[in-house]
């Protein structure tokens, strides 16, 4: 990357306050490192909601697509349902950017406590690795006999070659250039439909690459995650099993505010999406001390993404070195650094390091 173009949609609550973080990173990084963001910003938010009806501008994802990348804060907010920031801006730039990959690195990082024994938390570093398109989250099903002594609701996944195939190389592609292992969720053994045709397209798939593939069943592989997590490098999901998989391996690694995510469209045609995991936590917004690491991390996702490497190399390497320091730990991980100074605090090892 010498230049990109990137929509910054800061969003709600804490959205704005990591956004303004991230950004003023950059601001100092990018020139050190010759590479250039041109940003648009968007304030597409539940302000916006509330006042003009809806979360973006009916030709907002026209406007996305001009764009290298989207980086988004959080949106949400209390008194908005969650199904208007899901189906209003999440769900339609997942689906209309085919961003079927959503992306969740978790690493024990040095200086953020972890609910695991020391013994078990040493060496955790692994990438989980979500379809995002298609699987048990689909819209074909119903509900049928209401006030019937047979009312019954029924919900059909859908497993497509094509979605399988895809999910499968890119888990595969990662695995190389990491250490070579994918564990692949499965239940095959009480899901006997999709579940083996995901078992047997995943194996044949990754077959042709230089990566070891085994299964194990989801229930025993989440028990495991929290045993042994440093034993796994991808950990590949279906869409919901993913989804589950993301959030436990988040839990295990400590804090909600430093976990960062992707969802990807790997072929390049349409921009991809970079957000922290967490929301727009209302109870601690507009007090200046929200955890900037989730988004700063989503940022160095994104900049790998756009090709900026040692941009992204340098950034990681702040942000270890900013939570090794207590003095700049947030209060959620059991410091007193407000977001103004963890955000100094990595603009500093930055520059040094650069
Ligand atoms: P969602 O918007 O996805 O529904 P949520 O409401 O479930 O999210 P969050 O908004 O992520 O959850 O907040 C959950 C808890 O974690 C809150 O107590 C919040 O203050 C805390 N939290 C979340 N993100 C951060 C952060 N970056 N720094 C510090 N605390 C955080
Ligand atoms: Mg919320």
């Amino acid at each position: 990357m010498t230049s990109a173009r990137v929509a910054a949609i800061p969003g709600d609550g804490i959205g704005t306050e990591v956004m303004d973080s991230a950004k003023a990173v950059l601001a100092r990084l990018l020139p050190l490192t010759g590479d250039n963001i041109a940003w648009t910003d968007l304030d597409w938010s539940c302000e916006r909601y509330l006042t003009e009806g809806a979360l973006m501008p009916d030709d907002g994802l026209g406007l996305l697509r001009e764009h290298d990348a989207v980086l988004l804060g959080a949106v949400g907010w209390p008194g908005v349902p969650d199904h208007v920031s899901l189906w209003g801006l999440l769900i339609p730039i997942r689906r209309m950017f085919q961003q079927y990959v959503n992306l969740r690195p978790v690493r024990v990082m040095e200086g953020v406590p972890s609910p695991l024994r020391p013994d078990l938390a040493e060496g955790v570093d692994l990438l989980i690795v979500r379809e995002n398109s298609e699987g048990e989250y689909s819209e074909i099903g119903g509900r049928f006999g209401a006030g019937t002594p047979v009312e019954s609701a029924f919900q059909q996944s859908v497993f497509t070659r094509t979605g399988v195939e895809r999910i499968a190389r890119f888990a595969a592609e990662r695995a190389e250039r990491r250490r070579g292992r994918i564990v692949a969720a499965t239940k095959s053994n009480g899901i006997i439909h999709t579940m083996p045709f995901w078992d047997e397209v995943v194996a044949e798939t990754t077959a042709h690459y230089s990566v070891e593939t085994t299964f194990e069943h989801i229930d025993a592989l989440a028990a495991k995650l929290v045993l042994h997590p440093a034993r796994y490098d991808v950990v590949l999901g279906s869409n919901l099993f993913g989804d589950i998989l993301s959030d436990l391996a988040a839990g295990v690694c400590g804090s909600i505010g430093i976990a960062p995510s992707a969802n990807v469209d790997p072929t390049g045609t349409y921009p991809s999406m970079f957000e922290p995991v967490h929301g727009s936590a209302p109870d601690i917004a507009g007090r200046g001390i929200a955890n900037p690491v989730g988004m700063l991390w989503s940022t160095v996702m994104m900049l790998e993404h756009l090709g900026a490497a040692r941009a992204a190399g340098l950034l990681m390497e702040a942000i270890a070195e900013t939570l090794r320091d207590p003095a700049t730990r947030t209060a959620d991980i059991g410091g007193t650094a407000d977001t103004a100074a963890v955000t100094d605090a990595v603009i500093s090892h930055v520059t040094r390091s650069a």
